[in-house]
């Protein structure tokens, strides 16, 4: 089942199960920001939160980490939801860090009144200044040493909006030479005069991550809380937090996050391509995002499945991207229908073929598993054949068209190639074939051998349709490469081709969204955004040569 391989976390998790921590619950919970669409990354951490529960019969809630208004929209979250779903998961229960806005506050007095945090008038500059270095202790604000008393009644005017954003902190009275810089008295505070997409102008002072995220989760009662090596030494701070206030107190655990070749998985990254308009939006088939991703014709299934092959790992790693179009290439074998298209192509006449006269084959959309179902294709003496498929001049190996040579036309006749009509300067623009009347089907009583089929189109039949040939967004596999410098140098100009193909009719109803193997060519998936009734854009999602190598 996929998602299941054992992995450091599960291991942390079947102990707990055995000593009876938790209370042999299992709780987890899939934290994103609503400030951006999620991407691949961000897959794996769903896959890895959900799957855990899922597995250990526990519960995952989705908590949207909302504490910074100037980033956050409704827009976000709505696509957040949407993709958690459509990747499969059904959270128990949704939250919004907002919600603890109140409580977190509360807490915050709390430790004031402990005398664990104070309200620091120094610059953000200055703080910066302050915290010293990994090798330099930090040096004590002169604000550090403020009664209860005052930090109280600074805390309220700073909630009650009397000072201006970035004048005042609240921070946590730690230890300013302690060695993790994390513990060196961090900002649990900050003012930001700015409506939040759910409180509004309720708020005027916003709690930070570290602060928030330890105490959402233990109200929550969570039991894991999953999160990347970046956050490794914030935990101690998390552990501090909690401690302090002797709350119900969860299990931090990091792990590596996904990094895949060829892409960028960072929301910040991503959305300066957006707003300079290097892709057509966030959900952009070339795009890392999980819309682009739909959009592209990437099926949730492979996705899940690709998390489950790249596991959960305690180092970081760059992941081959030919193993996602590896896992894509599995599923749409097993799923998706077999159709005839060209998107080159070269006309050609069968000279002996009746003019006027129109065969239908009845063609499988599974060719090892008919019962599946059929659609009729058209046959007429003018097709139109893939290009790349004729050669003049071919070697004894081109088991394709050339001059006397016969191929099989699928589901269709045995063709040879008679003759070529070319333009002033010489470039073939026609074949000229008789076929074997005796072949119908593609097939031959006297059992002789041709190698080739080829796909084919009857050219007055077919459908012509907007075709999106993709390929790599950048040139080179890891672009935050600092040895590149900027990482939109190493854009591919060439990540997009956009060409007309020649379809067979059946696809006229696609519906968008729809997954489709176009025969010898690659899978392709219907346009969800420019396609229009009887009009399908075809995406290709993947060509048919698999490059993944164990
Ligand atoms: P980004 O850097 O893209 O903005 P983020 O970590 O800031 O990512 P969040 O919305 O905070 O984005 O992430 C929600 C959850 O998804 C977090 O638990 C985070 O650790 C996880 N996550 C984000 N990116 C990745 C990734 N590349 N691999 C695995 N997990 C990730
Ligand atoms: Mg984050
Ligand atoms: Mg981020």
């Amino acid at each position: 089942e996929s998602g299941s391989r054992k992995n450091f976390i599960r291991e942390a998790i079947d102990a707990d199960l055995e000593s009876g921590r938790f209370e042999g619950r299992v709780q987890t919970r899939f934290p994103p920001e609503p400030n951006g669409y999620l991407h691949i990354g961000h897959a794996k951490s769903i896959c890895l939160n959900f799957g855990i529960a899922r597995d250990y019969g526990g519960r995952c809630n989705l908590r949207f980490d909302d504490t910074n208004p100037l980033t956050e929209e409704v827009e976000y979250v709505d696509s957040i939801k949407e993709d958690v779903c459509w990747l499969g998961f059904e959270w128990d229960e949704q939250h919004f860090a907002s919600d603890y806005f109140e409580q977190l506050f509360e807490y915050a007095v709390q430790l004031i009144r402990m005398g664990k945090a104070y309200v620091d008038d120094l610059t953000a500059e200055e703080i910066r200044e302050y915290r010293g270095t990994l090798t330099e202790p930090g040096k004590n604000s002169p604000y550090r040493d403020r009664s209860a008393e005052e930090n109280l009644d600074l805390f309220m005017r700073m909630k009650n909006g009397e000072f201006e954003d970035g004048t005042h902190v609240l921070r946590a009275k730690i230890d300013m030479a302690h060695p993790n810089l994390v513990m060196r008295d961090p900002t649990l505070y900050r003012i930001r005069k700015a409506p939040h997409h759910r409180t509004g102008d309720k708020w005027v002072i916003y709690p930070m991550y570290d602060f928030t995220h330890c105490i959402s989760d233990s109200l929550e009662r969570v039991t894991h809380s999953l999160c990347t090596l970046e956050f490794e030494i914030n935990r101690e701070l998390y552990d501090w937090v909690l401690d302090q206030l002797d709350v119900y107190h969860p299990q931090q655990i990091e792990f590596a996050r996904l990094n895949l070749s060829y892409t960028v998985l960072s929301k910040r990254r991503l959305i300066q391509l957006v707003r300079e308009n290097h892709v057509d939006g966030w959900d952009d088939p070339r795009m890392p995002t999980m819309v682009g991703l739909r959009r592209r014709g990437i099926p949730p299934e492979a996705i899940r499945d690709f998390c489950d092959r790249i596991g959960v790992a305690k180092a970081d790693n760059l992941v081959d991207i030919a193993l996602l179009e590896h896992c894509v290439r599995e599923e749409l074998n097993r799923t998706a229908p077999r159709i005839m298209g060209v998107l080159n192509p070269i006309k050609a006449t069968i000279e002996n073929y009746p003019e006027g006269q129109v065969e239908w084959f009845e063609m499988p959309y599974y060719p090892d598993e008919p019962e599946k179902g059929t659609r009729q294709v058209p046959f007429s003496r003018t097709l139109y054949l893939e290009r790349e498929d004729f050669r003049e001049e071919a070697p004894k190996k081109f088991f394709r068209l050339a001059p006397g040579r016969e191929v099989r036309l699928r589901y269709a006749y045995y063709v040879t190639c008679t003759d070529v009509i070319k333009d002033a300067e010489g470039n073939v623009t026609e074949l000229i074939l008789r076929y074997d009347p005796e072949t119908k089907g593609g097939w031959s009583q006297d059992g002789r051998k041709v190698k080739g089929t080829l796909h084919w189109v009857s050219s007055e039949h077919a459908l012509p349709c907007e075709t999106r040939l993709y390929d790599r967004l950048f040139t080179v596999e890891n672009p935050m490469d600092k040895k590149h410098g900027d990482f939109k140098s190493t854009i591919n100009p060439d990540s997009l081709e956009v060409v007309t193909g020649y379809m067979e009719p059946s696809v006229a109803d696609a519906e968008p969204g729809m997954r489709v193997q176009f025969e010898r060519l690659g899978y392709f998936c219907v346009d969800s955004r420019d396609s229009r009734p009887g009009q399908p854009v075809f995406n290709r999602t993947v060509t048919l040569r698999d490059s993944w190598a164990r």
